[in-house]
């Protein structure tokens, strides 16, 4: 059975009902939407800041591979064995985009029976957030142009609008385009692009603030052109910043639905993990926290990245602290990373698990020497994992002293996580974290880049043309020496090569662009190609997609 008839053949509960049972919370917070959806209100969660918050798990995982990994699926399924050990347990996850839905990646929450439902909902239109996040952002993009339009009085050069448009979908033919044609009165024609809206940086700004006046103030801050002297020009200065705030309002209360096993999930948010830094809002961790005893979180792609974001971006602003750290891996991934074919990984193969190993091994330490997390392995199981292969990568973990868990999920739901559930509570129990952020506030922009790609990358050194560097003395002497930065690079690798797979060592790490996100508060740093508007594959999954005689979904897989 796929992923969406599993989804499908669940039977739900009224999400009003259900809150009140796991959180307490009244119907009278809640604003539904259609019986399974539901958001919470504001006003409601400023109730709750007096209370202690629970303990943080953040879910993270080896650097990615075709092979895929499973922290989503793992999330839920670690959430849903806490439960079921007693604990009252909820997971934050970030809300899927429609461009990988209908691309390659087909829908993101979670699989088997670890999953999030109403799995079609949640997939599609959900709650409308990322609607408003796109409008929001588009309404900054009319203003823009209608400025330039009527006389341009702050004088913004055509030539340097760093504002994109978006759209919540992948279409490269909107990658670059020309605006304004047609004549004197549709403005001044430029050339512009859009962006796919999880790439936005209301997106980012919309998943760090912590309050509805901090949403407005960061969007005013944006930086949407320079004029022809160089001189920023901010959402604030076209008065765009309170009609952006009003098309958030809304969108801004976390989601509330439910896993397959009735347990409570916010979701709500979901930047991109490579210009943004790849984690549900702020807002809705910190409600689950105060909701909840246990809250689990995944942060996007392998730990270099996502994590070392979520820790030095999400936790830094928001004051959030993990109490520990899962870190998934899968066998038919670290035969991967230990030069397995990607045709081959359903075969034994320990010669290439040992090689691959030492991937895990570099983001465990990681993990607890760099950011002093406890740390327990989920080996999320694949059914051709051989008993061979699992003993031997408990055996090669055995100088770490860390605790490797197989976890089955997938396959039997929370049931088969409940060892994984007990590993993390005594973790958290016997090992209390001693959390630290990568580099401080105060370091200068590039010795952070330096700091993160010697420490967590282990590169040799960082590099860059004469004109990067500059540019990143302008930012630090322009006052935004203190922010910190958001790498943008190839998940694949600690290194900026994609194909240098296991744990690659002295790497020198390029990077090619820097860009500015006052709104949000990092400066990004690309090392490598990134892509902010995807393409569709020569088969999008969109072909499959459809609703049958009975108004069912099908091939939302
Ligand atoms: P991530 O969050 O790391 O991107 P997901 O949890 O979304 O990964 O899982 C990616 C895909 O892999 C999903 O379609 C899921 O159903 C599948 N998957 C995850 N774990 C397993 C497993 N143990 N066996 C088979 N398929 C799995
Ligand atoms: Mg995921």
């Amino acid at each position: 059975m796929g992923d969406i008839e599993i989804a499908q053949k669940n039977k739900m509960e009224r999400i009003a009902a259900l809150a009140k049972e796991k959180l307490g919370i009244s119907e009278e917070h809640l604003e539904p939407y259609g019986h399974y959806k539901a958001k919470i209100s504001l006003d409601y969660l400023e109730t709750l800041k007096e209370r202690p918050d629970g303990k943080l798990i953040l879910v993270t995982a080896i650097s990615p591979t075709p092979a895929g990994e499973g922290k989503t699926t793992t999330s839920v399924g670690l959430t849903d064995a806490l439960n079921r050990i007693g604990k009252k347990a909820a997971v934050c996850l970030r809300e899927p985009s429609l461009g990988p839905c209908f691309g390659m990646k087909g829908g993101a929450a979670g699989g088997g029976y670890a999953q999030v439902v109403p799995m079609e909902d949640i997939n599609l239109h959900f709650t409308g957030d990322f609607h408003a996040i796109g409008l929001a952002n588009n309404l900054l993009a009319a203003m823009v142009d209608n400025h330039i339009h009527h006389g341009n009085s702050l004088a913004i050069d055509q030539r340097r609008v760093v504002w994109r448009r978006v759209v919540d979908m992948n279409d490269r033919a909107l990658r670059e385009i020309t605006v304004a044609l047609g004549g004197m009165s549709n403005g001044f024609p430029r050339t512009d692009g859009f962006d796919i809206v999880v790439a936005s940086e209301v997106m980012a700004i919309f998943c760090l603030a912590t309050s509805l006046g901090e949403l407005k103030e960061r969007l005013g801050n944006i930086i949407v052109g320079y004029t022809r002297k160089r001189e920023p020009i901010r959402a604030r200065e076209l008065n765009a910043h309170g009609a952006m705030t009003v098309l958030l309002k809304d969108a801004f209360q976390p989601n509330l639905v439910q896993t397959l096993e009735g347990n409570m999930a916010f979701i709500h948010g979901g930047p991109f993990a490579n210009i943004a830094h790849g984690c549900n809002s702020v807002i809705a961790t910190q409600s689950a926290l105060k909701l909840a005893d246990y809250v689990v979180t995944e942060a996007g792609f392998g730990a270099d990245l996502g994590a070392e974001k979520f820790i030095d971006i999400k936790c830094r602003k928001s004051g959030l602290k993990p109490d520990a750290s899962v870190v998934v891996a899968t066998i038919r991934a670290l035969k991967y990373h230990g030069g397995a074919d990607v045709k081959e990984l359903e075969q034994e193969n320990l010669d290439a698990l040992e090689k691959g190993i030492k991937n895990l091994e570099r983001h465990v330490r990681n993990v607890r020497e760099h950011w002093g997390l406890p740390c327990v392995v989920a080996i999320n199981r694949f059914s051709a994992d051989t008993q061979a292969e699992i003993d031997l990568l408990r055996q090669k973990l055995g100088h770490l002293q860390v605790e490797v868990v197989l976890a089955e999920h997938w396959a039997k739901g929370g049931a088969g996580a409940e060892e994984l559930a007990h590993a993390v509570v005594d973790t958290i129990d016997k090992c209390p974290a001693s959390f630290q952020l990568t580099y401080e506030d105060d370091l200068p922009l590039w010795q952070k880049m330096e700091t993160l790609a010697k420490k967590i990358y282990s590169a040799s050194e960082v590099v860059a043309d004469t004109k990067i560097r500059a540019q990143v003395k302008r930012l630090q002497d322009a006052g935004f020496g203190d922010y910190p930065i958001c790498v943008a690079k190839t998940q694949y690798s600690f290194s900026t090569d994609a194909k240098l797979l296991g744990a690659p060592e002295d790497h020198v790490v390029k990077v090619r662009e820097v860009r500015l996100a006052a709104g949000a508060e990092f400066v990004i740093m690309i090392c490598g190609d990134i892509m902010t508007m995807p393409g569709l594959p020569k088969v999008p999954a969109a072909e499959r997609i459809d609703l049958d005689e009975n108004g069912t979904v099908v091939g939302l897989f």
